[in-house]
C-alpha cells in the first residue's frame, strides 16, 4: 500500500477522535531494537516507545520466538481454565512487587487493570469514596475517565459519583505557590483537609501515579506518598498504585513507588509489561484480592500469548540488567537535557527519573507553549526522531526510548533535540 491510501482510509473509517502525531501522520511498518520504519522506508530513532510500552526494544527476538512457539500451540482459553504461562507469570510478579502484593488479576488494559483496582479497594474497605490527583491518567472507560484528571481525556462530561482530585506535587507549578523543601510537602497534607470536606471522611483509597505519566512526567518529591500514605490510612483507606508507565525498571528501580518508600495494598500494569502486547494486571495482597466474593472473568485476561510475552520480556529485563541501564544511561540523558536547559529559555523544567524523562516548554512567565512543541515535533521527525507528548496544556516532552538504549543512542537524540530546538527558535524568532 502506498502512504497516501492508508491516509485515505484511516480518515475515511476510524473516529476523527483517534489522535495522531503529526501534521502529516506517520505509518509505521515495522520496528527492530531502537529503530521503527515507515512506509516510504525511512529510519527514526524511538525515543517514545509507542507511549511507554516497548520496554525491551522493537521485535526482540526473545519475545519473537516465544510468540511464535506459543502461537503455533495455543492461542486462547480464557479464565475459565488454567496454564502454565499465567500461573508462572502471576508467581514471578508476587516474587518480584514490594511488600505483600501476591495475587493477581490479569485483563488486557491499563484501563480494565485500574476498573478491578478500584472495584477491589471498595469491596475490601466497605467504602466507595476515592481520593484521586489532578493531572493524572487512568485510561478511556466511564471511571477511569473519572478518576482522570485532565479536562481534554474527561470526554462526554461524564462521571461517576465519589472521586475527589487532590492537588498534585507538581513543583514547577506549585498551587500553593511554595517551593520544595520549604513547603514542607503542603500538597500531601491537604490530602486531610480535603477527605475532611469534601468525603464522609472514610474513604475506599488513594489512587496515583508515582510519576505522573501523561500528565508529562510529574514527580513528586520523595517524601511525598509517606505524607499522604499516613492520611490515608488514617480516615480507613488503602493505597492504589498505577505503574502502568513507571513499571519494570524504567525509573531506574523495578518499580516506581520503590522510590518512595511505601507499600502499596494494589498496583496496576499495562503497556510495558509484555513489550506491546495487550495487557491489564492488578495485584494485590491477599485479604484485598479474596474480597472479590463471586466470580469473575476475563475472556482474555491471562492469555497464553500475552503471558509468554510478558515472561520473556521480564526475563530479558533481569538478564540484561536494564534496572540498572535505565539508571545508569538515565542519569546520563538527564544530565545532558539539563545542558539544553541552561541553552534554551524555552525549556522550563527538566524532571522525571530514568529512562523516565520529560521537558516543560514555556514562554514568559512560564506561559504553557504547545505550539512550540509542535513546531518541535514537526522538525525532530525531520531529522528521524520520535518522542512523545503530555501536559495538561500538551506542552511537555516525554522521552521513554526502549529501556535497552546506550549513552551513544542518547547522544544522538539529544543532538537531534538541539538542532531542532536551534531551528524552532530561529523559525518563530523566539
Ligand atoms: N494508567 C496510566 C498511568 C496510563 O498512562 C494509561 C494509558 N496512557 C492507562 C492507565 C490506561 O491504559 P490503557 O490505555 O491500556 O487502557
Amino acid at each position: 500500500m502506498k502512504k497516501e491510501e492508508v491516509l485515505r482510509k484511516h480518515k475515511e473509517y476510524l473516529f476523527p477522535s483517534v489522535a495522531n502525531y503529526y501534521r502529516e501522520p506517520l505509518v509505521l511498518v515495522s520496528g527492530k531494537g531502537k529503530y521503527l520504519y515507515d512506509i516510504d522506508g525511512n529510519e527514526y530513532l524511538d525515543f517514545f516507545g509507542g507511549i511507554v510500552t516497548i520496554s525491551i526494544g522493537h521485535a526482540h527476538p526473545k519475545v519473537t520466538a516465544r510468540l511464535q512457539e506459543q502461537v503455533g500451540k495455543l492461542v486462547h482459553v480464557s479464565t475459565l481454565y488454567q496454564t502454565e504461562n499465567m500461573v508462572n507469570y502471576a508467581e514471578k510478579l508476587a516474587e518480584i512487587t514490594p511488600g505483600r502484593l501476591q495475587k493477581c488479576f490479569f485483563t488486557s488494559s491499563g484501563t480494565e487493570a485500574n476498573e478491578t483496582a478500584v472495584l477491589l479497594a471498595q469491596l475490601y474497605t466497605r467504602c466507595t469514596e476515592l481520593v484521586a490527583l489532578r493531572h493524572g491518567y487512568s485510561g478511556r472507560s466511564m471511571l477511569a475517565m473519572t478518576l482522570t484528571a485532565h479536562s481534554g481525556w474527561r470526554l462526554g462530561g461524564t462521571h461517576i459519583a465519589g472521586i475527589k482530585h487532590a492537588l498534585n506535587a507538581y513543583c514547577y507549578r506549585c498551587a500553593f505557590g511554595l517551593s520544595y523543601p520549604a513547603c514542607d510537602l503542603k500538597c500531601a497534607r491537604d490530602v486531610e483537609d480535603l477527605i475532611l470536606t469534601t468525603t464522609s471522611g472514610k474513604i475506599a483509597g488513594f489512587f496515583a501515579e508515582p510519576i505522573q505519566g501523561v500528565g508529562g512526567f510529574i514527580t513528586p518529591p520523595k517524601e511525598y506518598f509517606q505524607v499522604v500514605e499516613g492520611i490515608v490510612r488514617k480516615y480507613g483507606g488503602i493505597m492504589i498504585i498505577d505503574e502502568v508507565q513507571t513499571g519494570w525498571g524504567r525509573t531506574g528501580k523495578m518499580f516506581g513507588i520503590e522510590h518512595y518508600g511505601i507499600q502499596p495494598e494494589i498496583m496496576t500494569f499495562a503497556k510495558g509489561a509484555a513489550n506491546g502486547l495487550p495487557i491489564g494486571v492488578t495485584i494485590a495482597t491477599p485479604e484485598v484480592a479474596d474480597s472479590i466474593k463471586g466470580s469473575t472473568i476475563s475472556t482474555f485476561g491471562g492469555n497464553p500469548v500475552t503471558m509468554a510475552a510478558a515472561l520473556a520480556t521480564l526475563e530479558v529485563i533481569e538478564e540484561e540488567n536494564l534496572v540498572s541501564n535505565c539508571l545508569i544511561v538515565g542519569n546520563y540523558l538527564r544530565e545532558k537535557l539539563a545542558a539544553l536547559k541552561e541553552k534554551y529559555s524555552l525549556i522550563g523544567d527538566v524532571r522525571g527519573m530514568g529512562l523516565m524523562q520529560a521537558l516543560e516548554i514555556v514562554g514568559e512567565n512560564k506561559q504553557p507553549a504547545p505550539h512550540v512543541v509542535l513546531e518541535l515535533f514537526e522538525e525532530t521527525r525531520k531529522q528521524r526522531l520520535l518522542i512523545g507528548k503530555g501536559g495538561l496544556f500538551n506542552n511537555v516532552i516525554r522521552i521513554s526510548p526502549p529501556m535497552t538504549i546506550t549513552k551513544a543512542d542518547v547522544d544522538q537524540a539529544v543532538e537531534i533535540l538541539d538542532n531542532s530546538f536551534q531551528t524552532v527558535v530561529q523559525k518563530l524568532k523566539i
